[in-house]
């Protein structure tokens, strides 16, 4: 059975500084299952004891999990003295938990983004040892094809000279991005959704060929996914990251939309 004491319970949601709450209790402003108390070390049970301070019920929880739909323009980072941050898109009393984002996505990539306060699940999920796989589709001026394929699977040499380790590529659907152009894709889905990102690419007079791909990677280094492609001489235009592990982009998620976890995806990350 969990037991937390009273004062830490309420200063863990961000009430008040510990001193405060202290006094609180002593005032009397806190119930534990109906009844005052004045006990502020007294421990509680946040799922089995109803606890009300100045009148108004407390939920407790210690955890927050929370899949972002990441939009571009907002900061990877809790802080930041310039940009808006992935944090300032949340609730306030997800934030009092103190959350912050497992890894980085650019300021212009948009995707799966895990939001957590879980240090330890953080660390595991980001370790370079435990090479958890990132999906990411993005759209890719070129033609993409085979060639690629074949050196993001066996390692590319990326501008500061590491290797990545192998990577699974798939082209899913090629168009010029002059309009009429002939999109191909081997799915409709495929198509649909490259042409809803279509706008991203540059409206120049040349029609350019543009690629639509997937691409899975079991590392995080620093701008990786652009870097590959360098690596093969072709610009990213467009970058969303799927899924991270065992986590997918939920579809009825907008960019800029969140929402908790649920317990079989929190389950699923240990
Ligand atoms: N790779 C990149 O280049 N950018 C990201 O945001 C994520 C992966």
């Amino acid at each position: 059975k969990a037991t937390i004491r009273l004062d830490k319970m309420l200063g863990n949601l961000g009430y008040g500084t510990r001193s405060e709450i202290k006094q609180w209790i002593k005032q009397g402003t806190v119930t534990v299952n109906g009844e005052v108390t004045k006990d502020h070390g007294r421990k509680v049970d946040p799922n089995a004891d109803a606890v009300t301070l100045n009148g108004e019920t407390i939920r407790y929880r210690d955890t927050v999990y929370v899949l972002l739909h990441k939009p571009a323009g907002v900061v990877s980072a809790t802080e930041d003295y310039r940009d808006r941050t992935v944090i300032d898109l949340l609730d306030e009393d997800l934030t009092v938990l103190s959350p912050f984002p497992v890894g980085r996505l650019d300021k212009d990539t948009e995707g799966l983004l895990l939001i957590t306060n879980d240090g330890k699940l953080s660390h595991e999920l980001l370790s370079p040892r435990k090479h958890v796989p990132k999906t990411y589709r993005a759209l890719v001026a070129g033609v993409v094809g085979q060639a690629d394929a074949e050196a993001f699977g066996s390692g590319v040499r990326l501008d500061d000279d590491y290797v990545t380790m192998p990577a699974q590529l798939r082209v899913l659907a090629s168009a010029e991005s002059a309009a009429g152009g002939g999109m191909k894709a081997d799915a409709p889905d495929d198509a649909a959704e490259m042409a809803a990102v279509l706008g991203f690419a540059p409206s120049g007079q040349e029609a350019q060929p543009l690629s639509w791909i997937e691409l899975t990677i079991h590392e995080g280094k620093f701008h990786q996914v652009k870097r590959m492609f360098e690596a093969v001489g072709k610009k990213v235009l467009y970058l969303r990251r799927v899924a991270m592990g065992p986590l997918r982009l939920d579809p009825g998620l907008a960019p800029g939309e969140w929402r908790e976890l649920t317990e079989e995806e929190i389950d699923s990350l240990r």
